[in-house]
């Protein structure tokens, strides 16, 4: 049959609400899905391609939840002056860097941590774009990006008022814009959020009009949320309120948004995040890279809050991210607390923020979309659905992903990329453009 793919003697993890490690079976992929998952010897038909698995554990793509693709000319600057605090980080590096950018700038800045996040397995992210002087247009120079690379990706702009009022309505006119775009298209790779940068940059008359144009398209908002206690003392200076109760009063808050980081949120903001549905998404790498803190996962889990997990630009590597989640929380609590839930934030609860926006993403199930990774694993202990975390955060996140399937395409075979794309010369021009940026930063 053309188009299909089968995936035979892998040990296959399928995660999902009730994770199973199936042993013996195979997989087969037909337009894109999952179309049959059974026992080896039920699959006697003729398929175009055939992928002997041996060695090799089978699962769900990762989901990347906050992410920011623009941050990648930022590598090796070394320009901006050393910050002692989150504030003085944005002022001399983020918000220098994002007003520079073209929007040839964000396709190549968005381009290579794609291709990169095919070689670790993260199939789709979640991002969060910013470069005030070059709004529009930006989400399409970034899906074009995407969709070169085969990947998903859920879109927005980071709205603020920090440069002024023309700016600010070409972030809302971008979000807007690009939401009714995506639901015109209705495809499964590419989808959109109304992005908003923070509390504590945007003023109530801009929130106002940013939840009204939102609700309206049935927009979910995606919003740094007390990342730094700097946010919460701007907010109770200037509004006599905590971030969380002022997002809630705007209506920002909702089963489709994502609040990131919540690093500094008390427990009536916890409340308010559960209540609501919002979806909390830790960011363990980048909160310590910037001193913030260390959001307590623990507790907002306990409470049930949704928490899911994303690098924050710090990476595509969602393996890595998962190990420094689970060590930041032994840290802030104890060794015995603070392993599951990063790693469920990882394996479950990123495909249900996600399945808030795409459809069928992060689980193997029939049905299902074809969005799958082989690693090379043979397991030194026993592996099954109990204790397939311990393998995954202890074992697997030091082995390579060799096979990366999105939608039943396969975009790198024995670690070896099958994109259309020539890596040298991406590199060559984002060095060439990335050397004109910092000599304007
Ligand atoms: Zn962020």
């Amino acid at each position: 049959m053309p188009n299909t793919i089968l995936i035979k003697n892998a040990i296959i993890v399928t995660l999902g609400e009730k994770n199973r490690v199936l042993r013996g079976y195979s997989i087969l992929c037909e337009g894109g899905k999952i179309t049959k998952i059974a026992k080896a010897q039920n699959f006697k038909g003729r398929y175009a391609k055939i992928v002997d698995a041996r060695g090799k554990v089978a699962m769900p793509g990762f989901i990347n939840s906050h992410m920011h693709f623009y941050s990648t000319f930022a590598r090796g600057l070394g320009k901006a002056k050393p910050s002692k605090n989150f504030v003085e980080v944005l002022n001399n590096l983020w918000w220098r860097l994002d007003k520079k950018l073209t929007n040839a700038d964000s396709y190549y800045s968005a381009l290579i941590p794609l291709v990169d996040a095919v070689r670790k397995g993260t199939t789709t992210i979640i991002d969060h774009h910013a470069s005030p002087f070059a709004v529009k247009g930006s989400l399409k120079a970034i899906e074009t990006a995407v969709r070169e690379t085969g990947l998903r990706a859920c879109l927005c702009y980071e709205l603020s008022d920090r440069d002024g009022k023309e700016i600010a309505r070409a972030g809302l006119e971008e979000n807007a814009g690009f939401i009714r775009y995506a639901a015109k298209k209705n495809d499964n790779f590419i989808k959109a959020m109304f992005g908003l940068h923070a509390s504590f940059t945007l003023t109530n008359a801009t929130l106002e009009e940013a939840a009204e144009m939102g609700l309206k398209l049935g927009a979910g908002f995606h919003i740094h949320t007390a990342e730094s206690q700097s946010d919460q003392i701007s907010c109770e200076t200037h509004h006599k309120m905590r971030v969380v109760e002022r997002l809630k009063e705007f209506s920002i808050l909702g089963p489709k948004s994502i609040a990131a980081h919540c690093v500094h949120v008390n427990d009536a903001e916890i409340d308010i995040l559960k209540e609501t549905g919002t979806a909390v998404v830790h960011n363990p790498q980048s909160n310590a890279n910037n001193s913030v803190g260390i959001a307590d996962v623990v507790k907002m889990s306990a409470r049930g809050v949704l928490v899911g997990l994303g690098t924050d630009a710090m990476t595509v590597n969602m393996l890595e991210e998962v190990r420094n989640g689970v060590w930041l929380q032994h840290l802030k609590h104890d060794p015995s607390q603070g392993f599951m839930e990063p790693a469920g934030a990882l394996l479950v609860n990123n495909a249900k923020i996600a399945n808030r926006y795409f459809t069928g993403l992060g689980e193997l199930k029939e049905g299902f979309a074809a969005d799958i990774i082989l690693m090379d694993y043979f397991p030194p202990t026993p592996l099954d659905e109990n204790n397939f975390y311990g393998h995954l955060v202890f074992g697997l996140s030091q082995s390579a992903v060799d096979t990366t399937i999105v939608a039943g395409r396969v975009l790198m075979e024995g670690k070896k990329l099958k994109l259309d794309i020539d890596e040298e010369e991406v590199s060559r021009k984002s060095c060439e453009l990335s050397k004109k940026l910092w000599s304007r930063f």
